[in-house]
């Protein structure tokens, strides 16, 4: 079976998670919602300084010119930062994906993307199936190196899977502890599907679980650690967002200590508590 992720405790700064296509994403990256312009751009350099070296943006988030400021100034080869960004949902269809596709370079100021994603499968449209298939061609002309979906659940991707011949590389979705998509994970490493989670610390919420805070005492780690962790060591691609440099760098700092498997199941059990934060797939 397809390992898409990381499972064991050796997972360092470095980890790349395998994708379907060949490529490589790290597990650890840096996410850029509700961020204005200056201040992706300002994080984003924070970031990449840290260590990150994968940035989660898109269309709608209004920032891709900050963050391909930011990456391009930062020094760092194009090829050492995996960069992401999604199309939104008025952009379905063939030909708007293909002109959405051209303005995302031209705001991020960049040649190509790593990942492109398809940001939510708006199924009232009918459209995500001819969508992905226009980013099929993006893939071939090698301007995006890979591409995705989010927020698709299990019917969303057989009907995808069965028309396109291909399973996406990556499918992003909520996924925090009190929502932590069990089902849906099984089912992409059925299909070779890479599982990233999307608020992951739960905007914050999870931060104060008590069992969470139970084992960042035991551990000696702050509540986002042991999150963040946990994630990796579930073998979820994880992107945090904060803007506080003391926080983007709190986040990075998962690499030297590990949780028990029984410390994992402990968290993974918490899901329902507070469910899901965000809009449901089928509806949004
Ligand atoms: P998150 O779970 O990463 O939480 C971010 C919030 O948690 C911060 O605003 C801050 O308040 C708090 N926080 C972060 N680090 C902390 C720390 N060390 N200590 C204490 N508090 C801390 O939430 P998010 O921003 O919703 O999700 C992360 C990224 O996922 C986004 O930036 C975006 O890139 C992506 N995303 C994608 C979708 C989608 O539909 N595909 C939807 C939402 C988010």
């Amino acid at each position: 079976m397809f390992n898409g992720g990381v499972t064991d405790s050796a997972i360092t700064a470095n980890t790349l998670v395998q994708l379907n296509d060949g490529n490589a994403l790290p597990a650890l990256g840096f996410g850029v919602w509700q961020m204005p312009d200056d201040q992706a751009a300002d994080s984003v350099a924070e970031a990449l300084a840290v260590g990150y070296r994968s940035i989660d943006t898109a269309r709608i988030y209004d920032n891709e010119a900050g963050v391909g400021r930011a990456i391009r100034e930062s020094g760092i080869a194009r090829s050492d930062v995996f960069v992401t960004t999604k199309l939104w949902n008025d952009d379905q269809g063939r030909d708007r994906t293909l002109r959405a596709f051209d303005d995302s370079l031209v705001r991020l100021g960049l040649d190509y993307v790593d990942l492109y994603l398809i940001h939510w499968p708006k199924p009232g449209l009918g459209l995500y199936i001819e969508t992905y298939e226009a980013m099929m061609e993006l893939r071939d002309s090698g301007r995006a190196r890979s591409i995705g979906v989010s927020n698709f659940t299990q019917e969303h991707l057989l009907r995808l899977v069965k028309a396109t011949g291909e399973a996406p590389a990556v499918n992003q979705v909520e996924l925090h502890p009190s929502f932590s998509q069990a089902a849906l994970r099984a089912f992409h490493a059925e299909h070779a599907i890479a599982t990233e989670s999307w608020s992951p610390l739960g905007q914050g919420e999870s931060l104060t679980d008590p069992t969470v805070t139970r084992i960042a005492r035991e551990v000696g780690r702050t509540p986002a650690q042991v999150v963040l962790r946990w994630h990796l060591q579930l073998g979820n691609i994880v992107i945090p967002k904060s803007a506080t440099p003391a926080r983007i760098a709190e986040n990075f700092a998962v690499f030297d200590f590990a949780l028990t498997p029984a410390q994992v199941a402990e968290i993974t059990a918490l899901d329902g508590g507070g469910g899901r934060i965000g809009p449901h797939p089928e509806r949004f």
